[in-house]
C-alpha cells in the first residue's frame, strides 16, 4: 500500500502532485460506472505494473501516462521500484533528433523519405 501523501512527478512536465492528487484527477475523468470499477488507486502496488494498462491524468498538464510511467519521489529504497518507465518523447517531437557520426553515414530515417535534399545545396 502507497501513501496518498507521496509525491509523484510527471514526466511530461516536470511538476510534481501527491498521489492522492493523481488518483482524484484520473477519477474524475471516469464518467461511467465501467470506467469507476475499472480505476485502481495508485496506492495498490499493483496498479504500477507494467502490464496493469492503467493510465492516469496529471493534474498540473492533463496530460495522460501509464502508472508505470510515472515518477515517484521518494527515499525510501523499497518504493524505487515503482515506475519510472521511460516515456519515448522523442516520437512526438519531429524530425529534430539527427543522429550521425564522423563515418559520414545517412543519419537514421532524415533522408530516405524525401527528395527534398537535391533541391536544398548546402555548400553556400
Ligand atoms: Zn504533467
Amino acid at each position: 500500500m502507497l501513501d496518498t501523501n507521496l509525491t509523484i512527478r510527471c514526466p511530461w512536465c516536470n511538476k510534481s502532485s501527491t498521489l492522492g492528487a493523481w488518483d482524484t484527477v484520473t477519477f474524475g475523468k471516469c464518467y461511467t460506472r465501467e470506467m469507476k470499477r475499472a480505476f485502481r488507486s495508485l496506492t495498490k502496488e499493483g496498479t504500477w505494473l507494467k502490464n496493469s494498462n492503467k493510465y492516469f491524468m496529471c493534474p498540473d498538464c492533463n496530460r495522460w501516462l501509464k502508472a508505470s510511467q510515472l515518477i515517484l519521489v521518494t527515499d525510501d529504497n523499497a518504493l524505487k521500484k515503482f515506475g519510472g518507465e521511460p516515456v519515448i518523447i522523442s516520437a512526438f517531437s519531429g524530425n529534430k533528433r539527427v543522429d550521425t557520426d564522423e563515418s559520414g553515414d545517412i543519419p537514421v530515417g532524415s533522408l530516405s523519405n524525401s527528395q527534398k535534399d537535391n533541391t536544398k545545396s548546402e555548400d553556400n
